[in-house]
């Protein structure tokens, strides 16, 4: 314990023991890792947590969450990802192939998307739809300058806290001004913790309900609503967005997609698949989602928010780099 930060310790013991994180963590309930075994150093499966943050969602005297990135960094035993010291990411960025199977699209400056390192690295398509999204809305937007890794993944944890707020407060200054919003609600809340506002997509859609509801959108069409586990605190947002299009949402329930625990993964992949039958198609918040859902086999197709506005206005051109696809 003694190479963690002294704020992670101070978190640590603030726990009481509760055990109200436990119920709801989905790692725990397939096995996996324990939050509150974690508070007290006794847990064996800290590498297994997704990092969905239920746990300080339901904690009243802690930050569970928080010490858990830390204690899967020191039991992963990370460092500063080799990538992000070569391009800013966390993973190495996506060749530029794609604008090639797309219609030419001009960016514009009212907006500055910030992408993130998923959507850099492994579907750099979501950056055309969310400034295609934009210009159906009236909105003209680019693709922010100079844009690097919130800092967020659990492979930051080893960076000095000071240098990591310095790389949140750049990114801000690197939209000259201009609003700043990012493609990934994971984004979103690693800014703020530094005070850095940039909102997420769907609350910035959702200053355009009317714009919404005057494209062709899609009425009739059967879907379902998973926003991902760090959108979850813009769910109404979220929900007017896509009711706006005039979709009808049919999932009762919603909940983590398990990104890639062994073991876990598959079992909440399968309450997702499950509580979204009966939906032509699902639409995620989160880019890694986005990833997770399209890789299950026979499942059903998946598109990001942004993609659900192209779609309303009749532009299915990412469709195409999907695995599970959809039609307009
Ligand atoms: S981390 Fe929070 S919810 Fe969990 S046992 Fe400790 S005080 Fe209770
Ligand atoms: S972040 Fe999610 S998976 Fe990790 S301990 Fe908390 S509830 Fe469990």
């Amino acid at each position: 314990m003694c190479a963690l930060p002294d704020f992670v310790v101070d978190l640590m013991t603030s726990c009481v023991g509760c055990r109200r994180c436990m119920k709801v963590c989905p790692s725990h309930k397939y096995g996996g890792c324990s939050p509150w075994l974690s508070m007290i150093a006794k847990d064996p499966n800290t590498e297994m947590c997704i990092g969905c943050g239920k746990c300080s969602e339901v904690c009243r005297h802690t930050n569970p969450k928080l010490v858990m990135l830390y204690l899967k960094a020191e039991k992963l035993g990370v460092s500063t990802p080799e990538a992000f010291v070569r391009h800013g990411f966390s993973i190495p960025p996506a060749s530029d192939d794609w604008k090639k199977e797309l219609p030419k699209y001009k960016e514009g400056r009212d907006v500055f998307v910030m992408p993130g390192c998923i959507v850099q690295g492994k579907i750099p398509y979501l950056k055309y739809a969310a400034i295609k999204a934009f210009e159906y809305l009236g909105v003209g937007a680019g693709e922010l300058l100079d844009n690097t890794c919130c800092t967020y993944p659990v492979t930051f944890r080893k960076m000095d806290e000071a240098q990591r707020t310095e790389i949140k407060v750049n990114l801000r200054g690197n939209a000259s001004g201009r609003d700043l919003v990012t493609l990934c609600s994971g984004c979103t809340n690693e800014l703020a913790t530094s005070g850095v506002y940039a909102p997420n997509i769907c609350t910035y859609f959702s200053k355009y309900l009317d714009r919404i509801r005057a494209l062709p959108g899609l009425k009739g069409r059967k879907i379902a609503l998973e926003p991902g586990c760090s959108s979850e605190r813009f769910y109404t947002d979220f929900r007017m967005v896509v009711e706006a299009t005039g979709a009808e949402i049919i999932n009762k329930t919603r909940g983590c997609c398990g990104k890639n625990i062994e073991g876990v993964s598959e079992k909440l992949m399968e309450e997702r698949q499950a509580e979204c039958q009966g939906a032509e198609f699902i639409v995620v918040g989160c880019p890694n989602c986005q990833v997770f859902y399209d890789r299950v086999e026979g499942g059903i197709p998946v598109i990001h928010l942004s993609e659900l506005i192209c779609l309303a206005a009749g532009d299915a051109e990412t469709q195409r780099f999907h695995k599970l696809r959809i039609e307009a």
